[in-house]
């Protein structure tokens, strides 16, 4: 099996896994524990690894909130500021392509009354294709806006948005900036600084390290961010989110991020470079492809890269994705999002960037990370090839 659907997850490396080993049968304790050195063991290590998170994203450690995720967090950024007594106004900014865990608490502040306003993005076909131009930020906010929410890196067409911009934007006018930068954090530099970012979203999962944990980060100062809890109990995390800390998990995350960071510039490199043998040796040789999102290698206004360099997504034309997808079974990549399970049809994403139905339903999106050789990526050219060219076949005889 060739696994190249890294977005929806990874693999969790073996370094992470020896990290976290000791701490399901050794150090066991509750963090929460104070009394003795199994909890204490436990708490220090926690401590440790949200050190460790906070330095990973330019924050302090008591901006650190962990969570189950990065739904979790995206729950907690958006309604927890929408619960909070002292927030500003009933309005809310964000974007047509956003994941699934930001649209949905969208959805449900508006049914409780507010306006949402969401941004369209570049549209297909062009080399900015799905990039969201700061400008149309600013002319969206308002005196009642409450936050901007807009994700780093896209999870099916790898965009990368200007936060930068974005943030200094916000800052002027006073309006909190959440970002859900899942699929940005450790593989492209994220300083919440830099980036003007107030409530910054994460998770563990997406860079080698375990399911079932991330972050949140929450800023402290500058403005100070007030958020009311989701999940109300023991009051862990200094009462942002009860719950006994996944000890193990928020090891392995901290030890997965830290990996990913000092690996990041060799490996962009690595990912980028077996990305476009992946689509030049596609492209050599099938007719009719479209690539979707922005154009590999192109930078935005300031020289940044436009494109995460793991990702690449392609529409077949006259070709079914889910089809695809059954016709080969030894490789693993995904037709619209997988996260979107919930979402029949044509990748909102997609469509968003004004790409027709169908085209929208022939696509793929190949996730490239860590674990992937030239090898592999050979034959899985080879795989793709076969199985469109078999459909087409078909799809002829009709
Ligand atoms: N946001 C984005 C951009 C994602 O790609 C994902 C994962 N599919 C999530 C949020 C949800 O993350 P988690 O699986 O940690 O809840």
């Amino acid at each position: 099996m060739i696994y190249l659907d890294n977005h929806a997850t990874t693999r969790v490396d073996p370094r992470v896994v020896e990290a976290m080993l000791p701490f399901f049968s050794e150090a066991f304790g509750n963090a929460g524990s104070k009394g003795h050195a199994l909890g204490e063991a436990a708490s220090d290590a926690v401590e440790r690894s949200r050190e460790s998170v906070a330095t990973g994203i330019g924050a302090e450690p008591r901006e650190i909130v962990f969570t189950s995720g990065a739904t979790e967090s995206n729950n907690l950024a958006i309604r927890g500021v929408a619960e909070h007594p002292r927030r500003r106004g009933n309005h809310w900014v964000s974007v047509q392509t956003e994941h699934q865990a930001v649209l949905g608490p969208l959805a449900r502040v508006a049914k409780h009354g507010d306006e949402v306003t969401l941004l369209e993005v570049e549209p297909f076909p062009s080399k900015h294709a799905g990039w969201l131009d700061p400008q149309k930020v600013a002319e969206a906010l308002r005196d009642d806006t409450v936050l901007v929410s807009v994700m780093l890196a896209n999870n099916e067409i790898g965009v990368l948005q200007p936060l930068a911009e974005i943030g200094e934007i916000c800052h002027a006018r006073g309006v909190l900036l959440h970002c859900d930068a899942t699929q940005a954090v450790g593989k492209v530099s994220v300083d919440v600084q830099k980036l003007g970012i107030d409530l910054l979203s994460c998770s563990s999962h997406k860079i080698y390290g375990p399911k079932g944990v991330g972050a949140l980060y929450v800023r402290r100062r500058n403005p100070t961010v007030r958020l009311e809890p989701q999940i109300i109990g023991g009051g862990q995390e200094v009462g942002r989110r009860s719950g006994t800390l996944n000890t193990p998990g928020i090891v392995g995350f901290a030890m997965a991020l830290e990996l990913c960071l000092s690996e990041l510039p060799t490996e962009a490199q690595r990912l980028a470079s077996l990305r476009h043998r992946l689509w030049a040796g596609l492209d050599d040789r099938l007719k009719n492809l479209r690539l979707c999102g922005p154009t590999l290698g192109a930078e935005d206004p300031n020289g940044q890269p436009l494109r995460l360099p793991g990702n690449l997504n392609i529409s077949f034309g006259n070709v079914d994705g889910e089809a695809l997808l059954l016709a080969m079974k030894e490789l693993a990549v995904s037709s619209g999002a997988t996260c979107a399970s919930a979402e029949p049809g044509p990748s909102h994403v997609l469509l968003a960037l004004g790409m027709g139905e169908d085209q929208a339903r022939s696509s793929l999106r190949f996730g490239l990370g860590r674990f992937n050789t030239e090898g592999e990526i050979e034959r899985a050219i080879n795989l793709v090839i076969r199985g469109v060219e078999r459909l087409r076949e078909l799809s002829s005889l009709k």
